[in-house]
């Protein structure tokens, strides 16, 4: 294949890419807020992580930026397709290749690469010289909306974004495997960002609740700008000291099990 060739399908995969995020986007985003937030408001209203409402403002500057971040991702998916067909890339396409098990497994290693991504990317994010520029259009909503999960500046997006190179430079992955890894990582940004807490009350205090992350740990760090980095998984958080201190007694709180102040 040509240079003008190549250039040529990345060029026509741009739009197409942002076309199929923001498909993702806009169905999960908008499904959740439209059954959380408005069909069921008022029978999960005891579930309702923070008692306000976002207000329409906030939502549209959510859904604005998420769109501006979804453009973004269609051109690192346009430089990606290049990389792919310039043969830089890791990108199998033979299911028999590597065989069912190894597909399988790799979208969990995906998975388990991209937590410890963001939790130390979001971590620099927040160093006061990177803030800013970085990270401070996604914390301009303390009450988030589900509308607010692609809601970056440019630089964030491009960094969230990097996840792609990342695992498709270094592990040979099927494109359906990294499509799978997708599809998760746009219901768990959107679970993150629900405002609703939908796990049992119960959870926070099993095991299940010491490795999985809940919505009211995202919100909690969108309410206090600290603390609770970690994406799906609790560990890092764990390991690292981060996990916010009243942590459990805001989740109680978010299921209406305790009448504590909010620290
Ligand atoms: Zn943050
Ligand atoms: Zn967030």
């Amino acid at each position: 294949m040509t240079l003008p060739e190549k250039l040529w399908i990345a060029l026509i995969a741009i739009p197409g890419a942002s076309i199929e995020r923001g498909i993702l986007y806009f169905s999960l985003a908008g499904g959740a807020w439209l059954v959380l937030h408005v069909l069921l408001a008022r029978l999960l209203a005891g579930r309702k992580i923070n008692p306000q409402r976002a207000t329409w403002g906030q939502m549209s500057r959510e859904v604005l930026y998420s769109t501006r971040s979804l453009v973004i991702y269609g051109l690192v998916t346009g430089f990606m397709v290049l990389a792919f067909f310039s043969g830089w890339t890791r990108i199998y396409t033979r299911f028999d290749q590597y065989g069912w098990t190894y597909f399988f497994v790799t979208i969990g290693l995906i998975i388990l690469i991209h937590d410890t991504y963001f939790y130390w990317t979001h971590r620099l994010m927040h160093h006061p010289r990177l803030f800013r520029l970085f990270h401070r259009t996604h914390h301009l909503s303390t009450n988030p909306s589900p509308w607010a999960a692609y809601s970056f500046s440019p630089l964030e997006a491009l960094v969230q974004a990097g996840i792609a190179p990342l695992v498709l430079f270094t592990l040979p992955v099927h494109p359906l495997a990294f499509t799978v890894f997708m599809v998760w990582q746009i219901s768990f940004n959107v679970l993150g960002h629900c405002g609703y807490e939908m796990f049992p009350r119960w959870f926070v205090r099993s095991w299940c609740g010491k490795v999985l992350n809940t919505a009211t740990h995202h919100a909690q760090h969108h309410e206090t700008n600290r603390a609770n980095f970690s994406l799906y998984f609790n560990w890092w958080d764990r390991l690292m000291g981060t996990n916010h201190a009243h942590y459990e007694e805001r989740f109680s709180q978010a299921v209406g099990e305790s009448a504590k102040q909010l620290h």
